[in-house]
């Protein structure tokens, strides 16, 4: 009988963020291949008697091709085992699933999702940014600052809507370029953003700036995203109405979310 491949979320670092499925899989699986991203914590959750294998790929650094990753996945399956395919937070963003799909339907071989934390997710509750705001905010726009195949910057939409929020996976160091395509995407150079290295691990740091200011940010210990928008002001507790000038706000909005600053500092 063929097995089944599953491409998993592990979430963005913290094991608790692994969904109960995604654990129960773990548990349950004859081979796990997975990405560099996953830490030891998510890994000791295998049995020993598990096949684990990284296939990660960092920074254009080969370890192993995607083809290569294709055929551990197809070949695991077609000797009846069970495979997860395990990958930092969420497994369609950024994680190449588009391809492992395709070639596990070209291959006959079945599969499913098991979908995980994404980066943003996890970054912007640590650093209480509300992705979404009734006043400032009414979209996200998940970027990629560079493409992990050529490992050169990625094409952006030529226009950001400006009461969007941007979060850049894979944002690099080269601050002052980032910063140059976010004002050519229409974002505004004084917008504030938060560059959020290691979110919920116990290491996580999270520098405060603005797009302007960002290149004289320093280089945070990798993985980083980097979250763009007016919410982002959000991150600090203030009162909403020094924080901006609403001038319409209305007055029980600002009460309400102030209060709820408050008492999640
Ligand atoms: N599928 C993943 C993204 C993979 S691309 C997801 O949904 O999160 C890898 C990029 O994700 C990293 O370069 C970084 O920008 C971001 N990332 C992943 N984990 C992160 C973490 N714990 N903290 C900050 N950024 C992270």
């Amino acid at each position: 009988m063929t097995g089944k491949v599953y491409l998993v979320g592990a979430g963005p670092g913290d094991p608790e963020l692994l969904t109960l499925k995604a654990l129960k899989l773990l548990k349950s699986a004859d081979v796990v291949l997975h990405d560099d991203l996953i830490g030891p914590e998510i890994l000791a959750f295998i049995p020993s008697s598990s096949e684990v294998q990284n296939v990660g790929k960092r920074f254009g650094r080969k370890s192993i091709s995607q083809a290569e990753i294709h055929a551990l996945m197809i070949q695991n399956a077609l000797l009846g085992l069970q495979v997860v395919r395990l990958k930092s937070g969420d497994p369609l963003i950024f994680g190449r699933a588009g391809e492992e799909m395709e070639a596990l339907r070209q291959a006959g071989v079945e599969f499913e999702i098991v979908p995980g934390v994404t980066a943003a997710f996890g970054a912007a509750a640590n650093a209480k940014i509300p992705l979404t705001h009734r006043q400032v905010s009414s979209a996200i726009v998940l970027v990629t600052g560079h493409n992990a195949a050529t490992d050169e910057f990625a094409d952006w939409p030529a226009k950001i809507p400006t009461d969007a929020t941007v979060v850049v996976y894979m944002p690099g160091y080269d601050y002052r370029s980032t910063a140059q395509q976010l004002v050519r995407a229409g974002v505004p150079g004084p917008t504030p953003c938060a560059i959020v290295s290691q979110a919920t691990s116990s290491n996580e740091q999270v520098h405060l700036t603005t797009v302007e200011d960002l290149h004289t940010s320093p280089r945070l210990p990798s993985p980083t995203l980097l979250v763009v928008g007016e919410v982002v002001r959000l991150a600090k507790p203030a009162a909403l109405h020094q924080q901006f000038a609403w001038p319409n706000a209305p007055a029980s909005t600002s009460s309400i979310l102030a209060t709820g600053q408050e008492r999640a500092e």
